[in-house]
């Protein structure tokens, strides 16, 4: 809902065609992993929520502009997990 899959996109890991990604437009939040089972790569860029899923704000109101939101990524290379928040949103 709201988001666009790609089924053979190029993994920045292993340059095959085998990732799978699904980016939901309205919220510029971000998925993909690739298929390659010697590759395993994979991220997410998703904003902060809090346990019951609530966007987490940077001043801690009820703006939820994208600039006052934080993003969160996650990546998963070689069996290690990586999370990681960023100060700027990623397409800024
Ligand atoms: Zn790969």
């Amino acid at each position: 809902m709201g988001s666009v899959i790609t089924y053979d996109d190029k993994c920045p890991k292993c340059k095959q065609e085998t990732g799978f990604s699904d980016f939901y437009y309205k919220t510029s939040e971000e998925y993909f992993a690739c298929q390659n089972s010697e590759c395993s790569f994979s991220y997410s860029y998703q904003w902060k929520r809090d346990k019951d899923h609530k966007l987490i704000t940077r001043d801690g109101s009820d703006n939820y502009e994208f600039s006052n939101l934080i993003m969160v990524e996650t990546i998963y290379e070689n069996g290690v997990k990586t999370v990681k928040e960023l100060n700027q949103n990623k397409d800024e």
